[in-house]
C-alpha cells in the first residue's frame, strides 16, 4: 500500500454513479440493522448483506482485500472490537453488545463506503454515550467538508468534537479518499490542526470515519491480523459516510435515494 495515494477529481456524472453505489450500500446496512438481535451470528450479518448485494448484481471491495485477504463483504466490529472483525458461524450477538457493521459496494466501477454502529437491545448508558459521540463526530466532520477548507479543518472538527466530550479518537485509522478504489487521497486523519492539510474543492469523495474509544485510544490488532481492538479492552465505535465536496452543501452519497433509480 502506498502512502502517497492518488487524489482524483470526479465529474458529476460520476458522482451520480457513486450516489447510487451509496444508496444500494445504505440498503445493505439497513437490512443488517434489522437483524442485531441476540442469537444472530456476525456469519449471519454477513450473509444477509451479500443476498442484497447480490440482488443488485454488486459485490464488497472488501471480500479478498489485503494480506491475507479479508474473507467476507462486511466487518463486524463488536464492543472492544474497533474495526475490521471477520463474521464467524460461532459468534452470536448478545443483548447489550454494541456492534459495528461496515460495507463497501462497487457499482458501476465506482465504490461506496459506510459503516454504523448500533445496539443490541438494552445498551448501557456509557455505550449509548459513545455512540452519540461518534455519529455526532461523523456530522462534525461532514459540516466541514466544504470548497475551500482543508482536510485539517475536517480532522481537527472530528478530533475536538470527541475530545469535548471526554472520548478518545483513534490515530491510526483514518479516513479516506474513495472512487474508483476504495481506498484514494487524500487521507483525513481523525486528528489534525485547523488550516492545514490538502485544500478541497468540488469533486473530492471521501470516506470519513471517526473511530471512538471509552478510554485510551491505543488499539492493536488480533492474531487473525484484521480485528482491530482497544488496548484496554474498553468500548469502541465506528461511523462512516461517503460524501463528496460540491460548490455548495456537502453532499452525503451513502444514504437512501427515495428516487433512486438503480440498473
Ligand atoms: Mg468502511
Ligand atoms: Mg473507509
Amino acid at each position: 500500500m502506498s502512502l502517497e495515494r492518488q487524489i482524483n477529481i470526479k465529474t458529476p456524472a460520476q458522482i451520480k454513479i457513486m450516489r447510487e453505489a451509496g444508496h444500494i450500500n445504505a440498503t445493505v446496512l439497513a437490512k443488517v440493522r434489522e437483524l442485531l438481535q441476540p442469537s444472530m451470528t456476525t456469519a449471519d450479518l454477513n450473509a444477509a448483506a451479500e443476498e442484497v448485494l447480490k440482488s443488485y448484481g454488486c459485490v464488497s471491495p472488501f471480500k479478498g482485500y489485503g494480506h491475507p485477504p479479508f474473507p467476507t463483504s462486511i466487518t463486524v466490529s463488536i464492543n472492544d472490537e474497533m474495526v475490521h472483525g471477520i463474521p464467524h458461524p460461532k459468534r452470536k450477538l448478545k443483548e447489550g453488545d454494541i456492534v459495528s457493521i461496515d460495507c463497501g459496494t462497487i457499482h458501476g466501477g465506482f465504490v461506496a463506503d459506510s459503516a454504523f454502529t448500533a445496539g443490541v437491545g438494552r445498551i448501557s448508558s456509557e455505550a449509548a454515550h459513545l455512540l452519540e459521540v461518534t455519529e455526532g463526530a461523523l456530522y462534525a466532520g461532514i459540516e466541514k467538508m466544504r470548497s475551500g477548507n482543508r482536510t485539517g479543518d475536517v480532522s481537527a472538527a472530528i478530533q475536538n468534537y470527541v475530545e469535548s466530550r471526554g472520548l478518545q479518537v483513534t490515530r491510526e485509522y483514518t479516513g479516506h479518499g474513495v472512487g474508483q478504489k476504495m481506498h484514494e487521497g487524500p487521507q483525513v486523519p481523525n486528528i489534525g490542526i485547523a488550516g492545514s492539510g490538502l485544500k478541497l474543492r468540488p469533486g473530492l469523495t471521501i470516506a470519513l470515519e471517526p473511530m471512538v474509544l471509552v478510554g485510551t485510544y491505543e488499539t492493536r490488532v488480533l492474531p487473525d491480523k484484521w480485528t482491530v481492538v482497544s488496548a484496554d479492552g474498553s468500548l469502541t465505535a465506528h461511523f462512516e459516510h461517503t460524501v463528496a465536496v460540491t460548490e455548495g452543501d456537502p453532499l452525503i452519497l451513502t444514504v437512501l435515494q427515495p428516487q433512486q433509480a438503480t440498473v
